[in-house]
Parts: structure tokens; sequence; C-alpha cells
């Protein structure tokens, strides 16, 4: 049995630590979050999800999932007040605005979830422990000052990088710095570290600077923040944080490894555009380690010949390919490039995947041997875990910096070396990356040299360290422990 099965034994319902779970609906937020409820509730604890209907229909594999596993998760569905704030109904998910300027729209409409969320937790019997809210929703800093609980934040970022965001805030760092190409230093960083504006984490002004500033106000006032990373992977790191900021982090990840379920694994995020099975089977007839898995990320923003650019230069590379490609209805040019010769040449070695992945089976399986990522965090972390080196292509908020932590500091990947940085609602239209800079990125990662095998051991070594973060007796084990404890006690003492 379990740790979470011995402690649901020994624990009534009315004695557990209840964790008031919300997130911010956007996909690379939702995941991480989904998976934290996972594994506090293996653990023991109580957990409030708090979602929309649109949003729950989208997670129902894993609703159906933790329903059948018994897990004490209860899926809190409140009215989501999208018409009321100028969306168009049913508009409930980051990534299904439309257009840049709705973001604010949407951030407001996830405030007014603060009376229904309010009222829901006043019938609940004894009150909650703990809020973990995402950074963005500062809102939730009143609902736990009413009920007198702790609220801890959760960004999403690694510990380097929340540290980097951290410091620019701290110092006011980029107020006077006018050339976006100026490299700025990190007083207080750990390691040397050198930045342009322009790839500062956060510059994804979508939020506006109001939003921005009640965020941050509101999560130095935390009692702590939580991590989707493991003390081995960041300790340097992490100690920083603590130390600089004062305030404790509770690494709890990487929270992808919660469920080695085929089924849960395929059903993360959206539903998958390919089935499983066909994905799997294409990736059974590859030899290990042969395979680069291209994907960028949950929302679409890489310009259109831009993604042709990528394409001739994973054909020129001549190695086997699993490629995502989300242009669709936004990009109906890069489908008719497709069809017209492209897939056909590539046709033996090279999969398409149109749409939505299932990413986490891919990763996993044995014939990826690289992965170019955007370094969005989760994607990230689930390289990390699957054991593989990367090619590391970052276009916005603090992926430049995740692209650090993994070239310079893991040193498991490369960079096909982005000069520009490409904003989701703004894309270049210009390519930035040549085919000939991608055909050597995944030589140079794919190929028998010294630097790439080296590489590849170091990938293996993080996997491994990963996986037993999480097992019995591991630092995120105990972490998550430690927090379930640390807050029913609280809970207890302030009741
Ligand atoms: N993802 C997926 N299939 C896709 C695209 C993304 O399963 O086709 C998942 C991916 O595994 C990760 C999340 O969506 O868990 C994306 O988060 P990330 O932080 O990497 O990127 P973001 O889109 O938030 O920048």
């Amino acid at each position: 049995a379990s740790a979470g099965q011995a402690l649901n034994d020994s624990q009534k319902a009315s004695e557990r630590t209840h964790f008031v779970l919300i997130p911010l609906m956007a996909q690379g937020h939702t995941i991480p979050m989904i998976d934290m409820a996972h594994l506090l509730a293996e653990h023991g604890a109580q957990v409030s999800f708090i979602t929309t209907p649109v949003n729950a229909t989208t997670m129902a594999g894993f609703i159906n999932h933790a329903l059948a596993t018994g897990l004490t998760i209860q899926f809190v569905k409140l009215n989501f007040p999208a018409v009321e704030f100028g969306l168009p109904n049913g508009c409930e998910n980051a990534d299904m605005i439309q257009a840049r300027d709705l973001f604010k729209n949407f951030m407001e409409a996830c405030a007014a979830l603060r009376e229904p969320l309010t009222a829901y937790l006043r019938q609940q019997h004894p009150s909650p422990s703990c809020i973990i809210s995402d950074m963005s929703h500062w809102w939730t800093a009143d609902i736990a000052r009413e009920f007198g609980i702790p609220r801890l934040t959760f960004n999403g970022f690694c510990t380097f990088a929340s540290l980097v965001r951290y410091i620019i805030v701290r110092d006011n760092l980029l107020e006077h710095v006018e050339d976006e190409n100026e490299l700025i230093n990190f007083p207080g960083f750990p390691t040397p570290l050198q930045l342009t504006k322009e790839k500062r984490p956060g510059s994804l002004s979508v939020y506006g600077l109001e939003q921005i500033r009640k965020n941050i106000y509101e999560e130095i006032r935390s009692s702590g923040v939580v991590m989707n990373s493991f003390q081995e992977l960041e300790a340097l790191y992490i100690e920083s944080f603590e130390q600089i900021t004062g305030k404790k982090v509770w690494t709890l990840g990487p929270m992808c490894l919660c469920n080695q379920d085929i089924n849960a694994m395929a059903a993360r995020g959206n539903k998958a555009s390919m089935d499983e099975a066909q994905c799997l089977r294409w990736l059974d007839l590859m030899k290990p380690g042969s395979v680069t898995f291209v994907s960028f990320g949950s929302l679409a923003c890489t310009a259109p010949r831009q993604l042709v650019e990528l394409g001739l230069g994973l054909e020129a590379s001549k190695k086997p390919f699993v490629w995502v490609i989300k242009a669709g209805d936004k990009f109906p040019q890069v489908e008719e490039w497709l069809a017209e010769g492209f897939e056909e040449r590539v046709k033996d070695r090279g999969l398409i995947i149109r749409g939505w992945a299932p990413q986490v089976l891919i990763l996993w399986h044995k014939a990826i041997g690289g992965f170019m990522t955007r370094c969005g965090w989760n994607s990230t972390i689930e390289g990390i875990c699957a054991g593989i080196p990367m090619i590391t292509w970052p276009h916005f908020a603090e992926q430049f910096v995740n692209e650090r932590l993994v070239v310079d500091v893991l040193k498991t990947g490369v960079e096909v070396g982005v000069k520009a940085v490409t904003q989701w609602g703004q894309e270049q239209t210009e390519v930035t990356v040549t085919r000939d800079a991608v055909e050597k990125a995944v030589s140079k990662l794919m190929d028998d040299g010294e630097a790439a095998e080296e590489m590849r051991m170091k990938a293996k070594e993080f996997g491994v360290k990963a996986r037993k973060a999480l097992e019995e007796g591991g630092s995120s084990y105990n972490n998550i422990n430690l927090l379930i404890q640390e807050m029913g006690n609280q809970a207890n003492a302030s009741g």
C-alpha cells in the first residue's frame, strides 16, 4: 500500500489537513497543480481543487482517474463569468484567448471568483487548513486572511528563475535599463548570470503593471512558496532563495512523476489529437535513443516562416523526429506547406502530431534521445525526469532563464541559438533561427561525440535523482509529508 493509504487508514477525514488549490487556468499552470493535488491526496491530505465547468470537462480524464483510485480530491466547479468580462462564452482557459488584449479581461474574470469561492469555503467544517494559490491570483490572499489560514504561492517556475525574478523586483533592476541588449548582472545570485532586459522572466507583459504589482505584493506577504522542483536539482538556488526572501521553499516535485499510469499520463492537459497507441507503435519501430522530440509548449506562437525553417532543419539532419505542431487554424500556411511535400519526404522517419500531444508518454519512450523544447518549466522538468538531453529554444517569459539552468548549470543541453524574444500574441515574422542552426544543434545532441555522450550521462543521472526524490524517504516525498503535518498543526492551533 502507498504511504497515502497508510495515512488514509489512520486519519479520519475530519482530522485531515485540507488544502485548497487554486490554479491559473492555463495548461502550463493547471497541469502541475493537478499533479500537486494528486501527490498531496496520496500522502493523506484532503484537497479541494478549484475549477470551472469548461476546465472540468477538459480534465475529465484526470477527474475520472482520481475518482476511480479513491483520491480524496474534491473538484469544485465555480461558474466563470466570461461574458460579464467581455470574453466569448466558454472562454475559461488562457489557451482559449484569441487576442492578447483579452488576457486582462480573463484575469479580471478570475478575480471575480473570489465571492463564490469564499461562499464555498464558508460551508466547509472544519475550515480548510491552507490555500495554495497560483501567484497570479493575488485576491486569494484576502480569502486566506478572512479564514486566518496560511497562503502558499505557486508560480510554476523553478527556483533558479524565481530567484532571478525576485532580485529584479527587489532591486528595481531594470527600471533604468534603456538598451534591451545590455547585459545585466544579478546582485546576490549565487552563480554568474547575465541576461538582457528583453530575456528577463516575466516579460510576458500581458498582465499589465498593476496586476504584476498586486501579485508580487501578495507573494511577498505569503507564508511560503511551493516549487515543482527537487532539492538535488537546484539546492544552491533553493538555499539562496530562502536566505534572500526569508521564505520557506517547499520543493514537492517533480510533480509529473506523481502518476505512472499510462492512461493518466496520456490524459494530461487537453485531449491528445493523435491516438496514443498509434504514437507508441511508431516509436517502437525506432532505435532506442535515436528520435528527437520537438514540441513548443501549450500555446502556439512560433511564426509560420520559422516553423517551416525548423522543419527544413529537421529534414536536413536526416535523423528521426516527432514534431508537435500547433499551427492549425491559426497558421493555415504551415498546413499547406506540410502537405506540399514535406510530410511525404520525411515519412519514413518523421512523425507529425498536429495539436495536442501526449507529451509525457512520448518523452518516457526509450526511442526518444533528445528533446527540442521552448523551455517552459513543465516541459523542462519533464525532460529532466525522462533523463534525456535537450536542445533549448526559448520563446518568452522565464524560458530564457531556464535555458541558462539547463545549459550552464545542469549541462544537459545545447542552445539552438535564439537571438530574439517571440512574445505570445506578437509573433516574430522573420526567421531568427536558421535551418542550419537547427541541423547543427540536432547533430550536436544526437551524434556519438564525446560531448554529446557526457550530456546524455548527466541527463540520465538527473533522471535517476528526480525519481528518487519522490520515492519513499526521498527529499520531495519527505517535504510533502512535512508540509501536510505543518499545515495541519497550524490549523489545529488556530482552530
Ligand atoms: N503539453 C502536452 N502536450 C502538448 C503540449 C504541451 O502534454 O502538445 C504539456 C506539457 O507536457 C507540459 C505543459 O503542457 O506539462 C506545457 O507546459 P510548459 O511549462 O512546458 O509550457 P507553456 O506552454 O506553459 O509555456
